[in-house]
């Protein structure tokens, strides 16, 4: 199975594809949370993203498709993977579809998790105030201005492969806004529904 998370800041994808990954055994491909490994471990790439992360900027389509790319080739891929976090430009969905293409892949399902805007800030501080809370490191993009870019590009860059997933025949949108295992429960559903197709 291979499926795509797609939604913007705060709409549960990272939690969602956890829960997809226990469930079915497969992997969660997160470029945040590699981008966020690469910045800890001060490796090239790490530098090169660091400031623009921090920001709340898109880093470069060459560095997270060069990511991607290497990794979907490991071992632990060959029975599928769930991608949160990417693709997040048109470019990297041409992409994305070229790399599955060369292996004669295709992906099972693109699955849009709708949230109201209203509700994405209110989650992410909340997000951040919990994690103070329990003691734990907030993310260094969890702050008003940095969140104001990401929904920017989220809107600028993202949002219209909805629109491509669509006409490819790919997106199946779900409602973000209930409970968690309500969320998960939609998913399945959909997934019921892509290995009947
Ligand atoms: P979010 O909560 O905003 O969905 P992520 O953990 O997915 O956060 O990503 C954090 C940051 O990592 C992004 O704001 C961006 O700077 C960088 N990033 C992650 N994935 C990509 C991608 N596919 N293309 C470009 N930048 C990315």
């Amino acid at each position: 199975m291979k499926l795509i998370l797609l939604g913007p800041p705060g709409a549960g994808k990272g939690t969602q594809a956890q829960v997809l990954a226990e469930k079915h055994g497969l992997v969660q491909l997160s470029t945040g949370d590699m981008l966020r490994a690469a910045v800890k471990a001060g490796s090239e790439i790490g530098k090169k993203a660091e400031a623009i992360m921090k920001s709340g900027g898109l880093v470069s389509d060459e560095i997270v498709i060069g990511i991607i790319a290497d990794r979907i080739e490991q071992p632990d891929c060959a029975n599928g993977f769930i991608l949160d976090g990417f693709p997040r430009t048109l470019k990297q969905a041409d992409a994305l579809g070229s790399l599955l293409a060369s292996k004669n892949k295709e992906l099972d399902a693109v699955i849009e998790i709708k949230v109201d805007d209203t509700i994405l800030v209110s989650r992410i501080e909340n997000r951040a105030r919990e994690t103070l809370a329990a003691g734990g490191t907030v993310r260094a993009d969890d702050n008003a201005e940095a969140l104001k870019t990401r929904l920017m590009a989220y809107y600028r860059e993202t949002a219209p492969l909805i629109g491509y997933y669509y006409a490819y025949r790919k997106l199946q949108t779900i409602d973000g806004m209930a409970p968690v295992a309500e969320v998960s429960a939609q998913i399945e559903a959909v997934l019921k529904g892509a290995a009947k197709a």
